[in-house]
């Protein structure tokens, strides 16, 4: 063989090897193996750039969360836009913590008004939640008011504008 046909070969394999992963996470048994790397590379914070996974555990062992999550991924027919959400974002990896989400509704749950109790926002800055009637309405925002309390909207406002 030449060097460019052996280079056509391994190139052709490399091809070959990617696309039977591709296919095999496209499975139930696939997406939870590639589920569960996730979760442990999360939970062990291995590049060190998410502080707010530092107290997060995986109580679980891996056999656990695969018969798990094969069971739950077998009810759905198209698996690429499903992934592990913690109920309780504060929670630890453990079965009874965990469901499938969208990546959308995932995306969408990061904020603190997924648990707002009725009547009241969280507020970023004051970190707590307040009524309603403390802050401005805005109706592009999942809670459909602005992040921040108007006491800390004014707050900032005369910060900036000194
Ligand atoms: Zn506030």
């Amino acid at each position: 063989m030449s060097d460019s046909s052996q280079l056509r070969y391994y190139r052709k394999n490399r091809d070959d090897i990617n696309r039977k992963r591709d296919l095999y996470r496209q499975t139930p048994k696939g997406k939870a193996a590639m589920m569960w790397t996730n979760i442990t590379a999360r939970a062990e914070n291995r590049n060190g750039t998410n502080p707010q996974y530092t107290y997060v555990k995986v109580l679980m062992t891996r056999e656990e969360f695969i018969e798990w999550a094969v069971k739950e991924l077998e009810k759905f027919s198209v698996l690429d836009n499903l992934s592990i959400d913690r109920k309780q974002n504060d929670g630890h990896y453990e079965i009874s913590n965990l469901q499938l989400l969208s990546l959308d509704d995932n995306r969408r749950k990061q904020g603190k008004n997924y648990f707002a109790p009725s009547g009241y926002v969280w507020c970023s800055k004051c970190k707590d939640y307040l009524l309603e009637n403390k802050f401005h309405k805005n109706s592009t925002s999942v809670s459909g008011f602005q992040s921040f309390c108007k006491e800390c909207r004014h707050e900032r406002r005369k910060i900036h504008s000194r």
